[in-house]
């Protein structure tokens, strides 16, 4: 078999199918000499992991290590091309659709399981086809896993079958024939555990029969035997129990097939339509997972982790996740199989033990695995996340890919991983997550707030994933979504989660679960997604039904909370607190090494500026530790509502009824815009400040209905004016539709004097902030929601006249520079773009809020409901408000980019809307060519590397 790797460009795809040329591939198209299979096994692979769309990641990781050499049970992969015709057929609705989709590829499959028969000297049974009789000492026979694996990573979503391949013949076959050097009695057991399971999980993923119904079965053989582990029942009690098993098909009217093919043919389908199953589709849309084919099938050789204790299966990644130490990390179990390791039944081992195991072999597969983990470090140049199980002191490699980790994992195996070679510094650089780094300065328990041990601290679990989380307990994955929907902050708690739970992890603040290891599914999920998490906590007993948690402290009751109590977990320390904690503000980026590191690079690949909105000295001093190149967008109405005073000022402007105390509150705003200016000048020192002139509508401004009547009585009183009057100005105030209304430079065109009140008090503070700094400063106004040019040519006229006056007034040679561009808030200003260039603008900001506001014709402060519909059926892939809908809003902003740039070849652009701190859309802004993009401080560290990613990634200095 040829290896296709070195040939295969990076993201070419099937051998034979795209590299002779054949780009115009028609769907549902087939040409013969294209496989639906892929075979790997010693030491080679007809693909590697260039092919991950076609071979799914676990495929891919397949073919790659047995590519590597490492040892590999021998299988072959279905591709995900096969999954589309499955479910296309399945869509048609056309009686007969599915079989016929799949007809083409059953030969293949056959073909297939020879291959593994021929690599792993072991045989498949076929129906009807004479057994040997067996022999002492033969192999044991061949059964297969079929295994899920989509392109990109899904843990525990879709589903597995093991064991595939056994029926009573079998079983019967196996008895008569232990291997040698295993006594009969452990054989037996061996191979009924396998048949047990294999009913179990055929009978729910195939069958759809609830896994419950053999749950209480085996709970109830549990109970006869006097008996904790599922590996305590003796040979006895597990023949019962597959007698039982079988009895739960019977219960549901189904019938185990016992022909292998059979069980082969239906769990290929299964896995394939496991692709479409509730959880699959949540999961893909939470992680924005779209233009996938399906997933691909893999149909491997089983090795036995359940032969008895010198077998076991477990999980490992090749540094720690947590804190990315290098030291494997990782658990298993000695005589199990599958998930027992991941599913909390028994409670695993740390992998460091396996060294020390007295049984023959173990010790050796602890180097192996060493040895392999080294392997595929070297290879891939990442953290890996590898499944192994051990036949009879013999370590196979089952599966690797891409170790999920912390933000703080993530930094330091960044950093030591580029100084040990394995990876460059933008190789590295795509391995860190912007979501991980913010969440590494998300708030912890405030210290000030001490945490008692004894009064306070309720139970301690495992610090699966760090952070700080306070919430109400919410004990199912619907509470939580419900609860998160009402906006309200919820700590999920549960015995363990399962991939049902994920909706609810995601909306929870936190996770708390009573089982389960630094591995479990809650753990690995919400490392993942950064959030929060505290496992295996298990003096915590969930009692559901009745909305309760108990907390024991020496099997005595410690504490009972109950749903919507509030609780606080730190993922750092696995603490559980019964109360609600104070969270501290973030640290630093600068104080942390591997952050600051891993941020200079990432200033060194990027290309896209990175600038803050921001509306005070504070802010702006934040976002200038967090690395901000400039201000981006300062509001100054944030201004007008930070202290009672500043309210009092804007409210009385606003109405005001006559000349005189209309003047006297712009003095008062016109004293507290310069210091708040000033205030930010200096924090800039020197660095652009851009100021955008007044926004919002008036009515914004208006005190609450209730407390109207008073502030006009009391503002009477002190102006002389009729209180009447003032209320008839409120009343005629209120806009129908205020968000199409008087706001933005509609404002300033109204009011002019406005304007020119806040041009002045920019510049004043700019000639202050010299004065006081020595520095020269950068100030740049900026005019809100324009559509048409003239609007712009007004406001840039006032904004002109008030420097001129500014100057003449400091005296004779006083000068300041000073920009004056617009925001591209509508969608007329973007189509028109060239027309301010001549107008005079000298920058465009993007303001894409309103932009995607405008172009969907859809209300910020109301999409609520609909986005939420709309996500959930798929009508958005994305909420459009947090990542830009790149071909509507995008577009346009793309040519509107386009025109400016043709019509100046010095006009800055950039985006300051909450898009400029999403990484997918920093990417697309990176694509397109702006200069910057601007985000609150606290998302400025996730944006330089968001736009560092991109420039890596655009380039192509990431690919391995
Ligand atoms: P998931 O995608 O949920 O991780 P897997 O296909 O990896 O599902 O299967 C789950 C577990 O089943 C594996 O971690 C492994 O322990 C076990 N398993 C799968 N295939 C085999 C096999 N060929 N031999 C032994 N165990 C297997
Ligand atoms: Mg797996
Ligand atoms: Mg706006």
């Amino acid at each position: 078999m040829v290896s296709p790797r070195k040939e295969n460009p990076r993201g070419s795809c099937l051998p034979g199918l795209r590299s002779r040329g054949d780009s115009a591939r028609g769907r549902g198209e087939r040409r013969p000499f294209i496989k639906y299979t892929y075979r790997f096994g010693s030491g080679t692979a007809d693909g590697d992991r260039t092919m991950k769309a076609v071979l799914g990641g676990k495929g891919a990781g397949l073919a790659e290590m047995s590519l590597l050499g490492l040892n590999v049970p021998a299988g072959f992969t279905i591709t995900t091309e096969v999954c589309e015709l499955y479910s296309a057929a399945l869509a048609s609705n056309e009686p007969d659709a599915v079989p016929k989709a799949l007809a083409p590829i059953w030969d293949e499959v056959r073909q297939g399981i020879a291959h593994v028969e021929r690599a792993m000297g072991r045989r498949f049974t076929r129906e009807g086809v004479k057994q040997k009789a067996p022999s002492k000492n033969a192999p044991p026979p061949l059964l297969v896993s079929v295994r899920s694996g989509a392109a990109a990573s899904m843990p525990g979503m879709m589903d597995t079958v093991l064991n595939l391949g056994m029926n009573d013949d079998v079983l019967e076959s196996m008895l008569s024939s232990p291997p040698g050097g295993v006594s009969s009695v452990a054989h037996e057991r061996f191979a009924l555990d396998a048949y047990r399971r294999l009913l179990d999980m055929f009978g729910g993923v195939v069958l759809g029969l609830p896994h419950e119904a053999f749950e209480s079965k085996l709970a109830a053989r549990k109970r006869a035997a006097g008996c904790q582990l599922d590996t305590e029942l003796g040979v006895d009690e597990l023949r019962a129990l597959v007698a039982d098993y079988k009895t739960v098909y019977a219960e549901h009217g189904a019938a185990f097939p016992s022909d292998p093919e059979t069980q082969l043919r239906m769990a290929i389908e299964a896995v394939f339509a496991s692709w479409e199953n509730p959880r699959a589709k949540k999961y893909r849309e939470i992680n924005r997972l779209t233009g996938l084919r399906g997933t691909a099938v893999n149909v491997q050789a089983m090795v036995y982790g359940n032969m008895g204790e010198d077998s076991g299966s477990g999980v490992c990644f090749t540094r720690d996740p947590s804190t990315g130490e290098k030291t494997l990390y990782g658990e298993y179990l000695l005589n199990s199989q599958g998930e027992d390791v991941v599913a909390g039944i028994r409670t695993p081992i740390p992998v460091a033990s396996l060294k020390k195991e007295p049984r023959a072999g173990l010790a050796e597969c602890y180097a192996n695995l060493q040895e392999a983990c080294d392997v595929l470090e070297h290879h891939f140049g990442d953290v890996m996340d590898v499944e192994f199980t051990i036949e009879r002191g013999e370590l196979f490699i089952l599966q690797c890919r891409a170790g999920k980790r912390t933000g703080r994992g993530a930094l330091r195996v960044a950093r030591e991983m580029v100084r040990e070679g394995l990876c460059t510094k933008p190789q590295a650089l795509a391995t860190v997550e912007p979501a991980h780094v913010q969440q590494l300065l998300h708030p912890r328990f405030d210290p000030a707030d001490t945490i008692n041990d004894q009064t306070d601290v309720i139970a301690r679990g495992l610090p699966a994933s760090p952070g700080a989380a306070v919430g109400a307990i919410a004990l199912t994955a619907e509470a939580a979504e419900a609860a998160a929907r009402r906006g309200e902050a919820v700590v999920l708690v549960r015995e363990e989660t399962a991939a049902d739970d994920v909706g609810g992890m995601h909306a929870a603040r936190g996770v708390l679960t009573a089982r389960g290891g630094m591995t479990s599914h809650a753990a690995v999920v919400a490392r993942g997604w950064g959030k929060p998490c505290v496992v295996g906590c298990g003096s915590m007993r969930v009692d559901e039904p009745n909305g309760r948690v108990e907390f024991l402290k020496e099997g005595k009751t410690r504490a009972v909370l109950r749903v919507g109590d509030v609780l606080s977990v730190d993922g750092e320390t696995g603490a559980v607190v019964k109360r609600a904690v104070r969270l501290a503000a973030p640290p630093s980026a600068n104080d942390d090494k591997d952050l600051a590191e891993v941020l200079a690079w990432a200033d060194e690949y990027r290309t896209l500026k990175v600038l803050a909105n921001a509306d005070s000295g504070e802010d702006a001093a934040a976002a200038f530790d967090a690395g901000a190149e400039g201000i981006g967008l300062a509001r100054t109405e944030h201004m007008f509502l930070s202290t009672p005073e500043r309210t009092r000022a804007i409210r009385r402007m606003v109405l005001a009824v006559d000349a005189a105390s209309r003047e006297k509150a712009m003095a008062e705003l016109l004293a507290f815009q310069r210091s708040d200016f000033a205030d930010i000048f200096r924090a800039a020192r020197g660095k652009p400040v851009t100021i955008r002139l007044l926004d919002p509508p008036l009515h914004e401004f208006l005190p609450p209905q209730s407390e109207m009547a008073r502030f006009a009585a009391e503002f009477a009183r002190e102006s002389g004016a009729s209180a009447a009057k003032i209320l008839e100005r409120a009343d005629a105030m209120r806009e129908r539709n205020p968000m199409l209304g008087l706001r933005g430079c509609r404002l300033g065109v109204t009011l002019p004097d406005v304007t020119a009140m806040q041009a002045r008090a920019i510049f004043e503070a700019a000639l202050d902030s010299r004065v006081a700094t020595g520095i020269e400063p950068d100030a740049r106004v900026m005019v809100p929601l324009v559509s048409v040019p003239a609007e712009f040519a007004h406001q840039r006229r006032v904004v002109e006249e008030a420097l001129e006056k500014v100057l003449v007034a400091r005296g004779e040679d006083a000068r300041l520079s000073c920009k004056i561009g617009l925001m591209i808030e509508t969608p007329r200003a973007a189509v028109v773009a060239a027309r301010f260039v001549e107008a005079g603008a000298e920058f465009f900001s993007f303001g894409t809020n309103d932009l995607t506001q405008m172009t969907l014709g859809l209300s910020r402060d109301d999409a609520g409901a609909i986005l939420a519909r709309y996500l959930a059926d798929g009508i958005f892939p994305a909420d459009p408000f947090q990542t830009v809908d790149e071909e509507g809003v995008g577009v346009l902003v793309q040519a509107c980019a386009a025109r400016g740039r043709a019509a100046s070849t010095t006009l800055e652009m950039g985006v300051c809307g909450e898009h400029g701190g999403d990484p997918k859309s920093v990417a697309f802004f990176d694509k397109i060519g702006l200069e910057y993009v601007s985000c609150s401080p606290f998302r400025v560290v996730g944006a330089r590397l968001a736009a560092a990613r991109a420039a890596v990634a655009r380039s192509g200095l990431d690919s391995r």
